[in-house]
C-alpha cells in the first residue's frame, strides 16, 4: 500500500520585509494516524490573514510566534477523516487552527464544528468566522456607533472592513470606506451600500476626508495604520472613538512602526483610541454568528470571499493581502 503524503509549508526563516517563497520550506511528510484525544482532518479551505505576517516575527504578541520548522499557522475548515476524540466524529466538519497543509493531525484545541448544510464552508472563514467576529465586536463593542454618526473604515474592501462597513450601515450610520483603486471604491458603493469612498491611492487623503466627513469622524475603524491613521486623526469629531484593529501598512516595515503624529487630536476632541483583539470575545462568538447568520439570510449582509485554488500557491497568494489584490476574504482552497 502507498503511504499517504501530507504537503506542508513550514516556517523556514523569519522574513525581513515582505515574506517570499524562501520564507517557507515545502515538504511532503508521511501521514500518521490519530492517537488518543487526536483527530485527523482533511483540510478544505484555509484562511489567509494579515496576522500571519506578525506570527512570523520572533516578538511578543497576543499569541506566541510560529516556531522555525513548524507548519505555518492558519485557521481553516476541513472534514474529520479519523478520530480518537469523543467530541469529534468522522464526517463532521470543523473550524480551527489547521495550518498550511493538506491534513491536520493532533489535538483539536479550540476547534469547533461547522455545518456545511447551513452555509457554504468558506463563509465560516469570512462573515461567520474570525473575520466576521472581528468586524462585529470591534465595531459594536469598541466603536459603539450611534445612528446618524459618521463611521470611517480603512481597508474597507478587505475581509474585515467590508463587513464592518455593512454592520455600521445596519446600525444607521453614514459609512465612508477608504480603499485602494477606483474598482474597489465603486464596488463598495454599488454592491455593499457604502455612502462614500476615498481612494487613498489616487486622491489627497486630507482633502477627501474633508469632502466625505464635513462634520468630522465619530468612529474610525482602522485596519491600516500609518499615514491613513494620521490623516483621520486630524478630522476627529468630539468624543470620537478610534478602533485599532490592525495596521497592515506597517506589518512589513524594515524600520520602526510609524506612530501617529496627530495624536493630540485625541486630547482636543476628548476622543478615545483603543486596541482590540478578537480572541477576547470567544465566549460570545456563537451569539454573534447567529445574528450575522440572520443578516446574511435576509440579504442585509453580503459576505465576499476571494478564493484562490492550490495549496502550492500559498507563498504568492499570501502576498495578495499586501499588494491589495483581494476583495473581501482571501481564502486558499486546498486542491
Ligand atoms: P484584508 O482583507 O483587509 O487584506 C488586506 C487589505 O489591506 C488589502 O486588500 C489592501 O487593500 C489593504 N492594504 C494592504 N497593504 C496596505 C497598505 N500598505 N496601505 C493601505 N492599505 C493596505 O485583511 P483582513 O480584513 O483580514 O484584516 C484587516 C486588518 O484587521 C488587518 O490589519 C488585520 O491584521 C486586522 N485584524 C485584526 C484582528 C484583531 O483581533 N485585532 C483580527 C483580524 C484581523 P487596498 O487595495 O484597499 O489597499
Amino acid at each position: 500500500m502507498m503511504t499517504q503524503l501530507n504537503r506542508q509549508f513550514l516556517l523556514a526563516q523569519r522574513p525581513v520585509g515582505l515574506p517570499s517563497r524562501d520564507t517557507f520550506s515545502y515538504v511532503e511528510s508521511p501521514l500518521g494516524e490519530p492517537g488518543p484525544g487526536e483527530i485527523l482532518v482533511k483540510n478544505l479551505y484555509l484562511s489567509l490573514d494579515p496576522a500571519m505576517r506578525g506570527w512570523m516575527n520572533d516578538a511578543k504578541s497576543y499569541i506566541p510566534p510560529v516556531r522555525l520548522g513548524e507548519v505555518m499557522r492558519a485557521l481553516g475548515v476541513g472534514q474529520v477523516i479519523a478520530s480518537q476524540h469523543p467530541d469529534f466524529a468522522v464526517g463532521e466538519h470543523v473550524n480551527g487552527g489547521l495550518g498550511i497543509q493538506d491534513y491536520f493531525l493532533g489535538e483539536p484545541k479550540g476547534f469547533y464544528k461547522v455545518d456545511p448544510s447551513r452555509a457554504p464552508l468558506p463563509l465560516y472563514l469570512s462573515a461567520l468566522g474570525m473575520t466576521g467576529m472581528t468586524a462585529y465586536f470591534a465595531l459594536l463593542d469598541v466603536g459603539a456607533p450611534q445612528a446618524g454618526e459618521t463611521v470611517v473604515i480603512s481597508g474597507a474592501a478587505g475581509a474585515v472592513g467590508s463587513i464592518a462597513g455593512q454592520i455600521a450601515k445596519l446600525k444607521g450610520c453614514r459609512v465612508i470606506g477608504i480603499a485602494g483603486g477606483a474598482k474597489k471604491c465603486a464596488l463598495l458603493i454599488d454592491e455593499l451600500g457604502f455612502d462614500g469612498v476615498i481612494d487613498y491611492k489616487n486622491e489627497d487623503l486630507n482633502v477627501a476626508l474633508k469632502r466625505e466627513c464635513p462634520k468630522g469622524v465619530d468612529v474610525f475603524f482602522d485596519n491600516v495604520g500609518g499615514d491613513i491613521l494620521d490623516a483621520v486623526l486630524s478630522r476627529l469629531a468630539p468624543k470620537a472613538r478610534v478602533i485599532i484593529c490592525g495596521a497592515i501598512s506597517q506589518y512589513n516595515n524594515k524600520e520602526a512602526v510609524k506612530g501617529p503624529a496627530n495624536y493630540l487630536s485625541l486630547l482636543v476632541n476628548r476622543a478615545r483610541m483603543e486596541g482590540f483583539v478578537v480572541l477576547d470575545y470567544a465566549p460570545q462568538f456563537a451569539e454573534a454568528a447567529k445574528e450575522m447568520g440572520g443578516w446574511l439570510a435576509s440579504g442585509q449582509l453580503k459576505s465576499k470571499e476571494d478564493i484562490v485554488a492550490g495549496l502550492q500557491t500559498f507563498p504568492e497568494t499570501l502576498l495578495k493581502l499586501f499588494s491589495g489584490e483581494n476583495f473581501g476574504k482571501l481564502v486558499l482552497k486546498v486542491d
